[in-house]
């Protein structure tokens, strides 16, 4: 857990990722013999380990949403959970653990397989800046696409939004997710879609690593969940060796068809629906709450919110 614990103490927020990014490229430099890595000019850093015809692939995003974070920040670790703190505030401070445990999976395989290949994204917390911007070319040669990007310990996500399909059902089978206690679910707006709405066709699937309440001051790691969701994900890499293609046919994601492409709401649609699908006891406060952050008016959130409750539920 120290290298978790590590990754914790590193403040990255949205669009400064500079210095995860750098803790990344030095530590697989120095500690995953076998590994190239690039990074193109969003910022976003490719890992390739070993020579193979097709590998198993991890994403995960290096930005996170808290923007408190002292000097003295230390993650404490109980015989459960961990947290992080402040001694000289008295206060609990987010870990970024979101999406931070999946980072920690993607360089536990990465120094266990001899052929993994690995993304790390930035800016998925500001809409997928990253991922929407991302060199679809490195993952031509994948056998499917694992995120670990989800809270909680049991979410199994192939489909966001209710319209977006992320992968095969061939695949889903596969994975043998019921004997790690995964179950099947919706899920919100993340790298992997971005991915497959950029054209990604192979299967690819997102899942609970182990984070609780993310983006909050109070946030915390379930060590059992966050050790189950790696060992599931060795256990996908072990017993899925072949390519699992995939192509998205959905093709009605509310953005796409209720707006024009281009108008800055059609995100912000995107988002309600996806918020909605996962909360859908959600109050109009709390969809301010969570999106009057991004540049969004008051007046505009509350008709995107009305219009997809009236479309959707
Ligand atoms: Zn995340």
């Amino acid at each position: 857990m120290e290298l978790l614990k590590q990754l914790y103490a590193i403040h990255s927020p949205s669009g400064n990722e500079k210095k995860m990014r750098k803790f990344l490229k030095g530590l697989i430099k120095n500690n995953v013999p076998g590994a190239s890595f690039t990074v193109d000019a969003m910022g976003n850093l490719y890992v390739c380990k070993g020579k193979s015809e097709t590998y198993p692939c991890i994403v995960s995003h290096i930005d996170q949403v808290q923007k408190t974070h002292s000097k003295d920040f230390q993650a404490v670790e109980t015989k459960d959970i961990i947290f992080g703190f402040s001694i000289g505030n008295v206060h609990q401070e987010g870990l970024g653990a979101d999406d931070k445990n999946g980072i920690w999976i993607a360089l536990k395989c990465l120094q266990k397989y001899p052929a993994l290949k690995c993304a790390f994204f930035v800016g998925e917390e500001m809409g997928c800046r990253g991922s929407n911007k991302a060199d679809m070319t490195f993952f031509s040669d994948v056998r499917f696409v694992l995120q670990c990007d989800r809270k909680g310990g049991n979410d199994l996500i192939w489909n966001i939004g209710g319209y977006t399909e992320l992968c095969s059902k061939e695949f889903l089978s596969a994975t043998g997710y019921q004997g790690f206690g995964y179950k099947l679910e919706h899920g919100m707006m993340t790298d992997v879609e971005a991915l497959k709405d950029k054209g990604l066709s192979v299967s690819a699937v997102n899942m609970s690593c182990g984070y609780h309440r993310p983006h909050s001051d109070e946030e915390y790691t379930v060590k059992s969940e966050l050790l189950n969701c790696s060992k599931f994900v060795e256990h996908i890499i072990d017993s899925c060796p072949a390519v699992y293609p995939h192509e998205e046919t959905g093709g009605w994601g509310y953005g796409r068809y209720m707006m024009d492409a281009d108008t800055d709401d059609a995100e912000l649609y995107d988002w309600i629906t996806d918020f909605l699908f996962a909360y859908p006891d959600a109050s109009f406060e709390d969809i301010l709450m969570e999106f009057e952050d991004y540049g969004f008016s008051q007046d505009q959130i509350e008709v995107a919110y009305e219009d997809v409750k009236s479309m959707y539920f």
